[in-house]
């Protein structure tokens, strides 16, 4: 794949080569990353990155669009046969920029919206105030319940009929138990706003049927498309007909100029895989390894944020252990091979640049074709890495024991020859 490059400029393919190595020897843990099959890179590698197609098919501003309609109406048909959407826009370039999208449709500047705080999970697109979300919106944050640690749609419900925004945001990225959606669409109603269904990180469960579909009830749904769902960086915007003009503006030319074919060719492909009966095994199969592993590692001592997990995503909670080491803990992983990141917790007396906790997911493990086994192992190698924090021998004979495993679940045995 990479031959010629490696002629002409070794120093970004001997790079690429690096990181198929790390891919290969690491067990990636982070739950918003997947790894997106040969089919899909191969499409999003291709020529259609050439492309300038602004507009929607049939109705372009450029000549030349006859091939880049055939892959962008295959990849809207597939989207709304895949989640039984009313509409699909497949050009957000990513997941922020398709809810920046979605706001510019129903907002304007100062208006009110509600968003899952960051510090509980929510993303950055959510309202922090950092963000333009937070900078040019006025922001209602809900949270969790401290003792809980879950979302308590009561609270919630409170807040919109007080506050009476204009949208509500739900979804998160760091949450490990299901969403609601359907209490976030009524409670939407009730107030009269607009539901943005955020799910980014659980799109491929909902695909594969192992989380609770915000279809057919929700207004307007987003995703990226490279978490679970195992597509190539982008996103997605899919709503009721009713919105599917002033959500397209939005999306073009409201925010975005000539929509990335390449991408919108992976993502076809990623979709075709994803109505393929297989990938509903792969979905609830993310789901029993990460409760298998979330089960290995309280058994084995760690603390995780709300117990347990019914998705693909655990948070580790390192408090017990002391106060903000989050980053400590996820070099120490590192350095064992496992690829995972610092997180906050929710309620978290720490500062987002020291957390107090470890976010690890499931999704890039099981397309390996790892299963409940290897779970107990990872869970087991990971707490004794967790409580012998600053043992690099330790951190060694685990890597050892990593490198292994990864041998025998083997990535893209087709590359890096
Ligand atoms: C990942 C994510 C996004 C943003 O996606 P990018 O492609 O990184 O911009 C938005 N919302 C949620 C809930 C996410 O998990």
């Amino acid at each position: 794949m990479t031959a010629k490059l490696k002629q002409h400029d070794p120093e970004i393919a001997s790079a690429i080569a690096n990181d198929l190595k790390r891919q290969q020897r690491n067990l990636l843990m982070i739950p918003s990353e997947n790894y997106a099959s040969e089919d899909v890179m191969e499409a999003t590698g291709s020529v259609l990155a050439n492309k300038y197609s602004e507009g929607y098919p049939g109705k372009r501003y450029y000549q030349g669009n006859e091939f880049a309609d055939v892959v962008e109406n295959a990849a809207i048909e597939r989207a709304k046969r895949l989640f039984g959407a009313e509409h699909a826009n497949v050009q957000p370039y990513s997941g922020s920029p398709a809810n920046a999208a979605v706001f510019l449709a129903f907002l304007r500047p100062g208006d009110t919206f509600m968003g899952f705080e960051l510090k509980c999970g929510g993303h950055l697109t959510h309202g922090s105030p950092v963000n333009f979300s937070g900078l040019i919106y006025s922001v209602v944050p809900y949270g969790v319940d401290e003792k809980t640690e879950r979302l308590d749609m009561e609270e919630v419900r409170r807040l919109a009929r007080e506050r009476k925004p204009k949208l509500i945001i739900s979804g998160s990225t760091a949450y490990p138990r299901q969403i609601d959606f359907k209490a976030f669409q009524e409670i939407a109603e009730e107030v009269g706003a607009i539901h943005l269904a955020d799910m980014s990180h659980v799109s491929g469960l909902v695909a594969g049927g192992a989380h609770p579909s915000p279809f057919p009830f929700t207004d307007v749904v987003m995703t990226t498309t490279h978490k679970t769902l195992r597509g190539p960086r982008g996103a997605m915007i899919l709503c009721k007909e009713k919105y599917a003009k002033q959500i397209d503006k939005a999306v073009f030319p409201g925010s975005q100029g000539g929509p990335h074919d390449h991408t919108t060719a992976g993502i076809a492909v990623a979709l075709k895989e994803a109505l393929e009966p297989g990938f509903r095994d792969y979905a609830h199969q993310v789901v029993a390894n990460a409760k298998a592993l979330a089960h290995a590692l309280t058994e084995h001592g760690i603390r995780l944020v709300t117990g347990g997990t019914d998705n693909h995503l655990i948070l580790i909670d390192l408090r017990p252990m002391g106060i903000g080491l989050g980053k400590q803990a996820a070099v120490a992983l590192e350095a064992a091979g496992v690829i995972t990141n610092c997180n906050t917790v929710p309620y978290d007396p720490s500062t987002p640049f020291k957390p107090s906790g470890v976010r690890i997911g499931t999704p890039s493990l099981t397309t390996r074709g790892m299963k409940e086994p290897e779970m107990r192992m990872i869970g087991e190698w990971m707490a004794s890495v967790l409580k012998g924090m600053g043992d690099a021998q330790l951190q060694a004979q685990v890597r050892a024991k990593v490198e292994a495993l990864c041998e025998r679940f083997p990535i893209y045995e087709g590359l890096g020859k």
